[in-house]
């Protein structure tokens, strides 16, 4: 039986210390924060609470099967799980709707005929077919599996026409394969979307980055009753029932290393020193004066409102007010151009009696994917955040009519509010791995390069988002087990 040291109660570090306290462990973690979750927040006030972090899930698989490895009760018995339909709404600047259902392929085909025109269904369809053959090209060393030693491979993008050698002037950026294959600004911008929503730049991002509406529109996007934040719970409460010790309040300053160089221990802010066998971080922690390697990756903006009056029937729960100019958006988040007059707007509006005081309020969350400090924002700046968030309502209008009058109150939460709960330099959001570009998107390898220390969560391959932290934990474990961190 190892003593294992885990740093930061996130998703993936709690995913992680379960496996292997099942696996016969001594694993304690030490939290800096009062709780746990991470970046999946909840924040409550007068009877209303909002996710600050992740609205909705992918690949519940992932959680389910830590759930199964884990204990007899499986998820569906702690939580509750819902796919929400229609999985989302897009509104465009000129006009257009689409409500794009959940998990169909033939009904994203003929809603998006209807609302762009005959044929922009099967374009899409065929941008889609070929994102599967990423999907399997790529799922197993790029979700399950460990990375791999040499990532040269990964470094191509396995986007068959990239592939085949069909564009002329070498792998392109998604944006270019959206316009040339969807021929329609509107579909355009509704494949774009995704990247931004994951925090990439669709200028630069890889055409790889297909395999993100992919996952969704084939998996599903699930709503956890109750707020994401329900599904934190239900892993701590796992991880409390396989007698992982939780220490909160207990900053990591660093890893201890023993002579031969292996990691046996940490170093706390007040002082303690603890020994380990083996140590997990779950959260960044770079060399002194060493800048992390995703610091480039931009935040969210995130305002909770709430609303008089009760959730009309028929709402959609999560609905895309796209930008007036998606190309300034871009050069707002990604070139430190300041923060955008017209941002993408995500709105969730949940189906959930838990989140309001009574049925005669409904509480709605706004999200915009947004440059941090690091990428030339200053969300510190007097009316910085106020400024932005009269203009995300603003967009967001379109979406809740009305919005204005019913609003009771707003609560603004900018990257800096991620940096202070999650520990991420400037308050970035890590996004998934992708194939391509030279492996500009790939995350470090889990095991470090010092013997006995490994990394998990979005830092960490195979990178960020709730799915692919959970996966992390599982290839952690795997790895500490002695396994090949690819059994799944
Ligand atoms: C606003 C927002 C929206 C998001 N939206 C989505 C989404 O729509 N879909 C999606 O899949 N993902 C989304 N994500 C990302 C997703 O929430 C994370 O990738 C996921 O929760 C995994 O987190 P993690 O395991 O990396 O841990 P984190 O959530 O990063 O938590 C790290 C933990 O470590 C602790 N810690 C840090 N430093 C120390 C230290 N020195 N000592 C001790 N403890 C420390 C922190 O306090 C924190 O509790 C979003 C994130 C944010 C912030």
């Amino acid at each position: 039986m190892a003593r294992i040291a885990v740093i930061g109660a996130g998703m993936g570090a709690m995913a992680t210390a379960a496996r292997l306290a099942v696996g016969g462990h001594r694993v304690a973690v030490y939290e800096r924060s009062a709780t746990y979750g991470g970046a999946v927040g909840r924040f409550a006030r007068d009877g209303f609470t909002f996710d600050t972090g992740p609205g909705l899930l992918q690949l519940p698989a992932v959680y389910r099967d830590l759930f199964v490895k884990t204990g007899k009760e499986p998820l569906e018995s702690r939580v509750g799980l819902a796919q929400v339909d229609p999985a989302s709404r897009h509104l465009f600047p000129d006009g257009t709707a689409v409500s794009l259902p959940n998990a169909t392929r033939a009904g994203v085909i003929s809603a998006l005929d209807g609302a762009f025109g005959a044929g922009a269904g099967e374009r899409w369809s065929e941008v889609t077919g070929r994102a599967r053959e990423v999907w399997e090209a790529t799922r197993r060393p790029l979700l399950e599996d460990a990375l791999a030693a040499d990532t040269t491979p990964l470094g191509r993008d396995p986007y068959p026409a990239v592939r085949r050698g069909l564009f002329r002037r070498g792998a392109p950026s998604l944006a270019s394969v959206a316009e040339r294959e969807l021929a329609d600004p509107r579909a355009a911008a509704l494949l774009t979307s995704y990247a931004l929503a994951y925090g990439f730049d669709p200028r630069t991002v890889p055409a790889s980055a297909t395999v993100l509406p992919y996952m969704e529109q084939t998996f599903g996007a699930w709503y956890v009753s109750g707020g994401m934040r329900a599904l934190a719970d239900a892993v701590y409460e796992r991880c409390l029932a396989r007698k992982v010790e939780f220490h909160f309040g207990a900053e990591v300053l660093g890893v201890r290393t023993a002579e031969d160089g292996r990691a046996c221990g940490l170093d706390l802010a007040d002082g303690r020193r603890i020994d380990a066998d083996t140590v997990v971080a779950g959260a960044p922690l770079p060399a002194p004066g060493e800048p992390h390697a995703a610091g480039g990756m931009p935040g969210r903006f995130v305002v909770c409102l709430a609303l008089r009056g009760p959730r009309p029937a028929g709402t959609a729960h999560r609905t895309v007010v796209h930008a007036a100019d998606g190309r300034a958006e871009w050069e707002s988040v990604f070139s430190g151009a300041g923060p955008c007059d017209s941002p993408t707007v995500t709105v969730l509006r949940p189906d959930d009696p838990s989140t309001v005081p009574d049925a005669s309020h409904e509480a709605v969350t706004l999200q915009v994917t947004v440059a941090t400090t690091a990428g030339g924002a200053d969300w510190a700046a007097p009316g910085a955040a106020a400024g932005f968030a009269e203009r995300v309502v603003k967009a967001a209008e379109a979406a809740v009519p009305g919005l204005r009058e019913r609003e009771l109150w707003r609560e603004v939460r900018t990257p800096a509010d991620t940096e202070r709960e999650t520990g991420a330099p400037g308050g970035a959001v890590p996004g998934p791995a992708l194939a391509g570009a030279g492996g500009l998107h790939l995350h470090p390898a889990n095991r470090s390069a010092v013997p006995g220390l490994y990394s998990v969560g979005g830092w960490s391959h195979p990178g960020g988002g709730l799915a692919h932290a959970g996966m992390s934990g599982a290839i952690v474990a795997d790895l500490i087990a002695g396994g090949p961190g690819g059994s799944r």
